[in-house]
């Protein structure tokens, strides 16, 4: 196992620059993903990583080890990828024990490897079918097999998920995990899927357009984003956001809306900000309540979806789209008024230009 550091790393593809200096600290034995909408240059990040592609400017180290112009093969990581590519004629065995063969293992030590591996994978009772006699999750397995043999210190895994059902996905990142808690190996997971990132990571690194956005444990972000971007990437349904002006006042400070309603504006953006600045007024559908006529922001419900956990109400507050999130039942119809009540410890606060959250100096 070894630490990765990737030191104001730029990528050029000829003019264009796809990563723009990016810095990025994997303690040993940390699980890293990085997510971002697609193009955002994660996968380049990985690749980078891996040696696939080359680095135009920066550093990358594995362990204490600069590994710049260091051989893929050279740099003790084994990567898993999207199409997982089993080769049809070999058996899961032999699937599994390939790269040891390449690299002319003793066949007892291969044995030995292949064997944990299926063990720690549940694969032991098929390690003599071909890959067609296997499902999509088995298949999967198959290929972290492939890659846990190697016994690396880093794992890489690019959108490795991506081509299962729903319910497969939901599974396999569970088994992921799970596994990443047994063996404790470096591991460096790209994906779109910002679930996949809350659920998976010790630390989420957030990208967008080449640059890292914000990085942090999950909850965190998820808590404090540091800017709209992120803000509105993490968390499903996404954050509501709110155009309004900020009113300083002796004791404080409101968010005014453009129907003349305001709110306080959230604690943590206490003492931020200039009367009459422009601000984006930021809530999560979950931290909204329905409060007493005459409070809160007075919307008129467009479409209401029961789940069966919750009941999903979409709305409209000043020509915003709203969706808010309640744990019980409510039979609302179309047209009614909701007066929302955001949670006040749970707000946030945006300058409009910047995108970046307002806080407490
Ligand atoms: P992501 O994995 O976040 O979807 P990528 O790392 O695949 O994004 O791509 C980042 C950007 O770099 C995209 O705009 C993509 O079109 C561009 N890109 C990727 N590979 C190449 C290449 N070989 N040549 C030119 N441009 C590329």
């Amino acid at each position: 196992m070894a630490s990765v550091q990737i030191r104001e790393v730029q990528k050029y593809f000829g003019s264009t620059q796809v990563i723009r200096g990016v810095s990025i600290s994997i303690q040993d034995g940390e699980f890293a993903v990085l997510v971002g909408p697609s193009g955002c240059g994660k996968s380049t990040l990985l690749r980078m990583l891996a040696g696939l592609e080359e680095i135009t400017q920066g550093e990358i180290l594995i362990g204490e080890k600069v590994v710049n112009n260091v051989q893929p093969k050279e740099r003790d990581i084994a990567m898993v990828f999207q199409n997982y590519a089993l080769y049809p004629h070999m058996t899961v065995y032999d699937n599994m024990a390939f790269s040891l063969m390449l690299a002319k293992s003793d066949k007892a030590v291969i044995k030995q490897r292949v064997d944990k591996a299926s063990e720690v994978l549940g694969l032991g009772a098929l390690l003599q079918r071909y890959p067609r006699q296997l499902s999509g999750g088995q298949r999967q397995r198959v290929a972290m097999g492939r890659a846990i043999v190697r016994d690396p210190q880093v794992f890489l895994f690019d959108e490795p998920l991506s081509n299962l059902d729903a319910k497969l996905r939901v599974q396999m990142r569970a088994e992921i995990k799970a596994l990443h808690q047994r063996l404790g190996t470096t591991s460096v997971y790209v994906t779109h899927d910002q679930i996949e990132a809350m659920t998976m990571a010790d630390q989420i690194v957030v990208m967008h357009d080449g640059v890292v956005e914000q990085h942090g444990k999950p909850l965190h972000i998820y808590d404090h984003p540091a800017n709209l971007f992120v803000a509105g990437f993490i968390g499903s349904p996404a954050m509501n956001f709110i155009p309004g002006t900020l009113r300083r006042h002796p004791a404080g400070a409101n968010v005014e809306f453009a129907d003349g309603s305001s709110l306080p504006a959230p604690q943590s953006a206490h003492g931020a900000g200039a009367d009459g600045q422009k601000v984006i007024y930021g809530v999560r559908p979950e931290h909204l309540s329905i409060g007493e006529p005459d409070t809160g922001l007075k919307s008129i419900v467009v479409v209401v979806e029961p789940t069966g956990a919750n009941t999903e109400v979409y709305s409209s507050f000043c020509g915003v789209d709203m969706i808010s999130i309640f744990r019980e039942r409510h039979d609302f119809t179309a047209g009614d008024i909701l007066h929302l009540l955001p949670d006040p410890q749970r707000t946030h606060l945006f300058d409009e230009q910047s995108g970046k959250v307002l806080v407490q100096a």
